[in-house]
């Protein structure tokens, strides 16, 4: 399991995909339980542990409060942490290097990230990057993308990867929660042409024993190998658990105020669970897809029609990857790839998997 703290409803940026920060009323500033409730939640449940936020560095002293109380408990989790990159001072070095996974939001290539997330944010989320590899973090560092209709995906992964600075490249497309936009056009013109390009790309390094840590190629190969992706694939409501700074808890972080998302409180005993249903269940692709993504199967913001549209994209991709799947056994027999290198996510770090 893992427990997704969001340190504060607060963010320093105003991207064009979120607009900022929470409202204070359902995502307060800072936490308003006790830190001692927090860590019995999650050491009772041998939890991992993300931070999230807003911008989670924006409320270091919970960040570091929690790490501390852990480090002395009898737990043997993970950190991980969601961040913009921007606060990387806020946190000093031993705590850096004591996650197992840090997520830097970033889109790509300078302008395709710029447009979004604002003049020069490209330039501090890197700088980020090579303070921690200089710093000596050696764990996984995750360029987390958000993909929208400016994005060339394969020019903006392979710029991401070429940086030298990433060991994996994750996105997640801007549907759903963002006005609705022209994704079918998008989609056959540009995204899924982009898709069979990088997956050329990708098993074209696999023969040479070099596996490109594309995180939702990866991740949708583990389901093709090893059949064992949650439901959904971010675990939300069912094995990742969102603790909100008013001490309500909630199946994924984004769903603050729907109330089918409300699991329970901090000190409640048991969570409500929320489980994928119909469609999904019966879908052909279900096996790689595992319904996506919990917020969107819900609440269908773009509707019945909109909701077909992301599947069919989402399909289309799981297509491309899955037809690789003979291939890359072979490759695993001939003794140029093994199956452990294969197995990403390692353990659910809050890449959602399917973009
Ligand atoms: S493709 Fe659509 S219907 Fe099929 S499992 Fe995914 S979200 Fe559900
Ligand atoms: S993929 Fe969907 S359900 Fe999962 S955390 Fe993201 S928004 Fe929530």
């Amino acid at each position: 399991m893992i427990t997704i703290i969001t340190t504060t409803g607060l963010c320093n940026m105003r991207c064009g995909y979120c607009g900022g920060s929470f409202d204070p009323k359902l995502v307060p500033d800072r936490e308003v339980y006790s830190i001692e409730d927090l860590v019995e939640f999650i050491a009772e449940r041998d939890s991992d542990v993300a931070f999230y936020g807003g911008e989670p560095l924006l409320n270091p002293r919970l960040v570091m409060e929690v790490m501390d109380s852990l480090a002395r408990r009898d737990w043997g989790g993970r950190f991980i942490i969601q961040t913009n990159g921007t606060l990387i001072e806020n946190l000093p070095k031993r705590y850096w290097l004591s996650f197992d996974s840090v997520l830097l939001s970033v889109d790509g290539r300078p302008w395709v990230n710029d447009r979004q997330r604002g003049e020069g944010s490209y330039e501090e989320v890197v700088r980020a990057a090579r303070i921690l590899r200089e710093s000596g973090f050696s764990n996984d560092l995750i360029a987390r993308m958000t993909v929208w209709e400016g994005t060339d995906i394969y020019e903006d992964v392979t710029h991401l990867l070429g940086l030298g600075l990433f060991d994996h490249v994750h996105w997640q497309l801007n549907v759903i929660w963002s006005e609705r936009w022209d994704l079918d056009g998008w989609a056959r013109a540009s995204y899924l042409p982009g898709i069979r390009k990088l997956s050329n790309l990708w098993i074209k390094e696999m023969r040479r024993g070099r596996i490109l840590g594309i995180a939702p190629f990866l991740g949708i190969m583990r389901a093709a190998l090893f059949d064992d992706l949650p439901s959904p694939p971010c675990g939300a409501g069912s094995e990742s658990f969102t603790v909100l700074p008013n001490g309500r808890i909630v199946a994924c972080p984004i769903a603050v105020d729907s109330d089918w998302a409300q699991v329970g409180n901090l000190g409640d005993e048991e969570l409500n669970e929320v489980r994928i249903g119909e469609p999904c269940l019966s879908c052909e692709y279900f096996k790689y897809c595992r319904g996506r993504c919990l917020y969107a199967y819900v609440e269908r913001l773009w509707e019945e029609e909109g909701f077909r549209s992301v599947c069919n994209v989402t399909k289309g991709m799981i297509g491309i990857i899955v037809s690789l799947e003979s291939e890359i056994r072979e490759l695993v027999k001939d003794g140029i790839l093994s199956f452990k290198e294969l197995y990403y996510p390692r353990y659910n770090n809050t890449v959602e998997v399917i973009p």
